[in-house]
């Protein structure tokens, strides 16, 4: 489940106007997703990767994460907790 996320976290961060996108935010924006995401498309995901090439295949199960990891990335967008985001604040 976490290589999915990590998958479409990759795909559209682009997309998802981050404010910062260091390693440390998309591990942030990971954790929250994983958090959000119901459990039982965790426990279908975590071990088959067929089961997970059908949720990817599936428009809502894709707009559910997408839509659940935008959310967590507006977030951690809003408040981004890294040192880059910091210095970057600082040099502003
Ligand atoms: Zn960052």
């Amino acid at each position: 489940m976490e290589d999915v996320v990590r998958d479409t976290l990759l795909t559209y961060k682009k997309s998802m106007n981050l404010a910062c996108s260091c390693d440390r935010c998309l591990d942030d924006i990971m954790a929250l997703a994983l958090n959000d995401l119901p459990p039982s498309y965790v426990v279908n995901n975590a071990y088959s990767p067929y089961v997970r090439a059908q949720h990817q295949a599936d428009r809502q199960g894709a707009t559910n994460i997408i839509t659940i990891i935008a959310k967590s990335a507006a977030k951690v967008s809003g408040s981004p907790r890294c040192e880059a985001y910091a210095q970057t604040k600082q040099h502003n």
